[in-house]
């Protein structure tokens, strides 16, 4: 199957059910329908030769738990007519930022492996250069979950997928003189509301005063405040 869009996507996975998940849904979801993006989820216990098609194996070493198999991962990875950018889901890789996915959002094919058990023998992702790539510092289950949040960051930066592009470069973790700010707060309709314990709460005055040029300040104010309050690491961080 040639794919044509501009963001094609391989899932070498033990559970395809589990895509497009969330991706389905909502603005990845609509972006999938109008062939923004595309995926090809390949399920590797397909590519097992044994009755009980197994993918796994006890570690060499000793220890507790068992890991994919080298060979069978390979034979999926090889029935790909293409695979571009090959990156292995881990707890042990680069962690996803925004610039990350930035950069990944570029590339017009990623081949995504999830792991499960302990891991994946490490020949296979020597012999064919995969790039670790975390989403944090903890440990889950299984790689698919990994998977679908580092692509749900890069689709909606995929051209055409989000109505407003000024929303991006305000966003949280956009670069600004100062550094990787957080967004400021957002506040809609009513102007005033009360809530259940009859308190009222109001919208910041500055923000119904129509004066553009004062809300661009207090925003970035804001900005600076809740940057340097919850995360001062961002401040005079630049990824690019
Ligand atoms: N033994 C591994 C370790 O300690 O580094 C953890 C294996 S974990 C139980 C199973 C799979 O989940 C991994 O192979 C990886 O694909 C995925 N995974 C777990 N945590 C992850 C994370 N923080 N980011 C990305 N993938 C993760």
């Amino acid at each position: 199957m040639t794919e044509t869009t501009a963001f094609h996507t391989n899932i070498l996975t033990l559970f395809p059910e589990m895509f497009p998940g969330t991706l389905g849904q909502s603005l990845a979801g609509k972006a999938l329908e109008a062939r923004k993006w595309s995926l090809n989820t390949v399920n590797i216990r397909d590519f097992t030769q044994d009755l009980h098609k197994t993918v796994d194996d006890t570690p060499y070493g000793g220890g507790a738990g068992m890991v994919m198999r080298p060979d069978i991962i390979e034979k999926a990875l090889l029935s790909l007519p293409r695979t571009g950018r090959k990156i292995y889901m881990s707890p042990r890789g680069k962690t996803l930022t925004q610039s990350y996915a930035e950069e990944l959002a570029k590339e017009p094919c990623l081949t995504v492996l999830c792991g499960r058990y302990e891991g994946v023998d490490q020949r296979l992702l020597d012999a064919y250069d995969f790039e670790e790539l975390s989403i944090g510092d903890y440990v889950l289950s299984g790689g698919e979950p990994a998977a679908i949040i580092m692509l749900d960051a890069c689709i909606r930066l995929l051209p055409g997928v989000m109505g407003n592009t000024e929303t991006v470069s305000e966003e949280s973790f956009s670069n600004h003189n100062e550094g990787q700010l957080l967004e400021y707060p957002h506040y809609t309709k009513p102007a005033i509301w009360t809530d259940a314990n009859g308190n009222d709460h109001a919208v910041p005055d500055v923000l119904t005063s129509g004066h553009h040029e004062k809300i661009k300040t207090w925003r970035h104010e804001k900005s600076l405040e809740i940057t340097r309050l919850q995360r001062p690491d961002l401040i005079n961080k630049d990824d690019k």
